[in-house]
């Protein structure tokens, strides 16, 4: 996984926009069944091939060539065997290149150049995947399981030996009843020390979220006796036998994962447009985003997955404009074009530990594709004032 740090590096390079070139490249594995590898190597090349184009286009001799060869060769060592995506930052100019292993979730594979890196798929994809517990549950058994990104790893089992039935059933049955009492008790006793167990382990910081797999019917009795904060922290719940792979509890709880972050960014989605419609904590559209990361009231970014949009950005103070403006309306320096104004926010959202949430859906669309959910409003006369504007 990365790091916190690498992230920041990432976020924090911009390379000289006259002489050099920062380029990313996304590489999202086909599943076997949709492509073959010769078929994902075509497109590998037709988007080494196109970024090329591109710069060349552009009229900049930026030395990207021997990076996007090396691209290329990366892509091709991927032998169509993996089930992990990749992704490059790179500038060979500043001999910066940085390879990662994603979960192959990324919303397609591309290259794009610029002066700085193209974060948002990369920084999306963390944010949807804290280090998650996933505890396989039946009446006797407890599996155990890491979730981190997109790897699964068992940890550890917690059994309990039920008290067997057999010959000292009792004479007539007299005894049937008690006994069959005596495994409920058990099994009672063995969901409690398993919620103990997973509350003793987040108090140790062991995951931030949890995922359960286990029958309808056992998930009631083990959901009464978890303590209510656990309970909270339960991302959701898939119906499962324990002695399912360890690939088929990956493959659920990814399950879980996804609709989790969809149901969660839509509700998000929801209280931001109503909040900027009584004015309160919320913006919607670029220049009041803008203007909500200048007065440092941004807590949570909402973007749409393939929103871009052009800007300008002071090439003296940094200040960025939705506006195509060749000078800084802050300090009057000259500014210079971004072809996507979405790679130079994100470094502000790195550096000042905001949470940015990629969306799917109409709803955010329909209000310019990007809006903030606010700290504070440093002032809402502002805010009213550059609305009207
Ligand atoms: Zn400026």
């Amino acid at each position: 996984m990365i790091s916190r740090k690498e992230i920041r590096e990432l976020a924090a390079f911009q390379a000289d926009a006259k002489r050099e070139c920062a380029l990313s490249f996304y590489f999202q594995p086909q599943t076997p069944r949709d492509k073959s590898h010769r078929e994902e190597m075509i497109l590998a090349k037709d988007l080494v091939k196109n970024a090329m184009r591109e710069i060349k286009h552009n009229g900049k001799d930026t030395g990207v060539a021997e990076d996007l060869h090396r691209m290329l060769e990366v892509a091709q060592d991927l032998r169509g065997n993996q089930t992990r995506a990749k992704v490059i930052f790179a500038c060979g100019k500043r001999n910066f290149w940085r390879e990662f292993d994603l979960p192959p979730q990324l919303p397609g594979s591309a290259i794009t150049s610029g002066h700085r890196f193209h974060l948002k798929p990369l920084l999306t994809m963390l944010d949807t995947r804290p280090k998650t517990r996933v505890v396989l549950l039946d009446r006797r058994k407890a599996r155990l399981f890491d979730l981190q990104g997109d790897e699964i790893l068992e940890r550890e089992g917690l059994f309990r030996s039920l008290p067997r039935r057999g010959r000292s059933d009792g004479w007539h049955g007299y005894d049937a009843g008690h006994a069959e009492r005596g495994v409920e008790d058990e099994v009672m006793r063995h969901f409690r020390d398993v919620a103990a167990h997973l509350k003793e382990e987040w108090e140790k910081g062991k995951w931030e979220k949890w995922i359960a797999g286990c029958l309808e019917t056992n998930w009631h009795d083990f959901e009464s006796r978890l303590h209510p904060e656990i309970k909270q922290l339960c991302m959701g719940q898939f119906s499962a036998r324990a002695n399912m792979s360890a690939e088929q509890v990956r493959e659920s709880a990814s399950e879980v994962f996804r609709s989790n972050h969809e149901s969660h960014s839509h509700e998000l989605v929801k209280r931001v447009l109503s909040y900027a419609k009584s004015h309160k904590r919320g913006v919607t559209g670029l220049r009041r985003v803008l203007r909500s990361l200048e007065l440092g009231e941004v807590r949570v970014l909402l973007v749409t997955e393939n929103y871009t949009a052009r800007g300008v950005e002071c090439t003296s103070c940094g200040r960025l404009d939705a506006h195509l403006v060749r000078y800084c309306a802050l300090c009057g320096h000259s500014t210079r074009k971004l072809e996507d104004i979405v790679d130079a926010i994100i470094p502000l959202l790195v550096h000042r530990d905001i949470e940015l949430v990629c969306v799917r859906g109409q709803e955010l669309e329909q209000v310019g594709n990007i809006a903030a959910m606010l700290r504070y409003r440093a002032s809402n006369n502002d805010h009213r004032l550059a609305d009207a504007s």
